[in-house]
């Protein structure tokens, strides 16, 4: 890992490969090892514009996966920091060895469940939930967290997003419904294919 400081295109260099990587969010799935639970580069560009992390603030991200959201919040600026929870521990091992092999292995990363991990971790500016959305986590958060903690939710499910219109109907904030279709081959000729569509609730506590 390198920081190339290019005066125009400042960018990664990673691991002296000579690829080089743009600093914005929304970098290509492939540079993160995953095993498909990932949030895919469209709607993770879109999600770090929501979290939009300053330097000095540090953040949560629950249900790390392949700890890509946790990853480009950190590479944003070298003074954020960020803690991930992510229960499975071979998913735990993976998101170590992204965050070391592009460089920022600052990240602190939790091998356990939320809410009960949660106690005791340093205080976040800004929560994301990209797994693990329950009432219990959602009431845990709203107790615990100072005024002022941007909290971020995506869901996918039916009963996650139904969780969040109930939330988003008692502390307001904004819900972003985010549909997205990529051409892709159909028979001999190419068609729209849909992602599930995520619905995402951000809110200022
Ligand atoms: N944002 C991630 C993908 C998240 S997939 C990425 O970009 O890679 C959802 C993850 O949430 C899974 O890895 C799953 O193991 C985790 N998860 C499920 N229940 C959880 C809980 N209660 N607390 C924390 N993580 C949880």
């Amino acid at each position: 890992f390198k920081d190339i400081g290019h005066p125009v295109c400042v960018g990664l260099d990673i691991a002296g490969s000579g690829l080089s990587l743009p600093r914005v969010s929304g970098l290509p799935d492939a540079i993160f090892e995953n095993d498909g639970q990932i949030t895919k580069r469209p709607v993770r560009a879109l999600t770090l514009s929501t979290l939009a992390p300053r330097p000095g603030e540090h953040l949560w991200d629950i249900g790390g996966g392949s700890g890509s959201i946790a990853i480009e919040w950190l590479l944003s600026h070298p003074a954020t920091g960020a803690t991930t929870i992510e229960p499975r521990p071979d998913r735990a091992a993976r998101i170590r060895a992204n965050a070391d092999a592009l460089g920022v292995d600052r990240l602190r990363i939790i091998t356990g469940s939320a809410p009960e991990s949660l106690s005791g971790l340093k205080s976040p500016d800004a929560v994301f939930v990209g797994g693990g959305l329950s009432q219990d986590l959602l009431t845990w958060l709203n107790d615990h967290l100072p005024t002022g903690t941007r909290l971020v939710a995506n869901a996918v499910t039916l009963e996650s997003e139904a969780l969040l219109i109930h939330w988003q109907a008692r502390l307001g904030g904004d819900l972003l419904r985010i549909e997205l279709a990529q051409a892709a081959p159909l028979g001999a000729r190419t068609g729209w294919k849909s992602a599930y569509p995520v619905v995402q609730w951000s809110v200022t506590l």
